[in-house]
């Protein structure tokens, strides 16, 4: 047998790790023993949790879990949807999805960031070009780069520039723009309105990610496409049940011939198991209380409206936030880790968000916002954030 131990390919991982440290930038895992939305214990420390995407309190939702225990009938399943593992619960959510977002149809993924890329890379291919806002979530740049299409960023938001830019793209044999509605670190919205009426000009593809506001935003919690009114202008709609909506999986939903496509050339979802039947049983749950229980998304905004105005009054920038996401923008690393450090030793979860998530100088706290915090928990984070600035 040869010696395999005297070298060491691997060994460039540990001086990167060595230099991630030394600049403040490792990442490390904390343990999550109990709580969820509320009150969290992280490490074995119960905190006021500020970090979390479970915008309705719904992650820890009795009915969810009894959906899922109601269901089981074994766990796995088994095969990749086309060969056998599409149960009657995938079908019946999907049935619900379309239903809710008031479309033909809707298509089930794994994860948000499985839909994102199957779909951008399902849509364009070589000769094709992409027009993604900087912003955008990396599920959404790694589908440009997957398809192989050419991909053009645009400036945050700037629907003018997008505009200059895909009118030099006639060429192309098809023109995808891509974007966020709610933005993940500045809580702020995408511009739909005018991206769609720019989609319509250049007759282009336009594909909204609804990640943060499905369940959120809209009078019927479809989403901030609902609430501008401009859902017949966007032809890709993809959401999530992993966040406001307590569960795990993405989806994307739109007129028959897109799923029927997808089902054929995304990848992602042709080549891997499909989730377990119970975790759409709890999907299925999730929309019955996002339908009857539109409260949670009012006070859920009201709230945030409130904590953006007071801290702004307190002198904290809150950036371009409208949603219930609320950044305070600090712009150096080291001040914000420090920061969140003495949040956490008083009791508040409240993540840094430092480069490479946000570029260099803009490192911010990331407030977010949920139903299932009680007043008190707001007051005293109001009062928290006074003392430190
Ligand atoms: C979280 C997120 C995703 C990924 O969704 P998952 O279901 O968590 O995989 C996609 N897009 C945006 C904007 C997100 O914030």
């Amino acid at each position: 047998m040869p010696n395999y131990t005297t070298h060491n390919p691997l060994a460039w991982i540990e001086e990167s790790l060595s230099e991630l440290n030394k600049k403040g930038l490792q990442r490390k895992l904390s343990v999550r023993g109990g709580g969820q939305a509320g009150q969290i214990e992280l490490d074995g420390k119960s905190l006021v949790n500020f970090g979390s995407n479970d915008y309705l309190g719904m992650a820890s939702d009795q009915r969810l879990s009894d959906a899922v225990v109601e269901s089981l009938a074994g766990w796995g399943s088994g095969a990749s949807p086309l060969i056998s593992g599409h149960a009657a619960a995938h079908q019946e959510l999907e049935n619900r999805l379309a239903q809710f977002e008031g479309t033909e149809a809707a298509l089930l993924f794994t994860s948000g960031f499985a839909a994102n890329t199957a779909t951008i890379a399902a849509l364009v291919g070589p000769g094709d070009v992409v027009f993604t806002d900087r912003k955008n979530h990396a599920s959404l740049f790694d589908g440009c780069r997957l398809s192989r299409a050419d991909v053009r960023a645009y400036p945050h938001c700037d629907h003018q520039k997008l505009d200059r830019l895909i009118g030099r793209a006639a060429d192309y044999r098809r023109r995808l723009i891509v974007t966020d509605s709610i933005f993940s670190m500045d809580g702020d919205t995408a511009p739909l309105v005018e991206l769609a009426d720019v989609a319509r000009r250049h007759d282009a593809m336009l594909m909204v990610d609804e990640a943060h506001a499905t369940g959120v935003f809209g009078s019927s919690g479809r989403g901030l496409c609902e609430q501008l009114g401009v859902e017949d202008g966007v032809h890709i709609r993809v959401g999530t049940l992993s966040k406001a909506l307590g569960s795990v999986g993405g989806f994307v939903v739109g007129s028959h011939s897109l799923v029927d496509w997808l089902v054929n050339r995304a990848r992602p979802y042709i080549y891997s198991t499909a989730s377990p039947a119970a975790v759409a049983a709890a999907g299925i749950a999730a929309l019955d209380i996002i339908r009857d229980e539109p409260h949670r998304r009012e006070k859920l905004l009201h709230r945030a409206a409130h904590l953006r105005d007071t801290l702004t009054a307190l002198g904290w920038n809150t950036g371009n936030s409208t949603t219930q996401i609320v950044p305070i923008i600090v712009g150096d690393a080291e001040r914000t880790v420090t920061l969140s450090a003495n949040l956490r030793q008083a009791g508040f979860f409240i993540p840094a968000i430092r480069p490479p998530t946000v570029p260099d100088g803009e490192a911010c706290l990331r407030i977010s916002l949920s139903f299932a915090h009680n007043d008190e928990q707001i007051a005293s984070l109001i009062e928290m954030l006074e003392r430190l600035q």
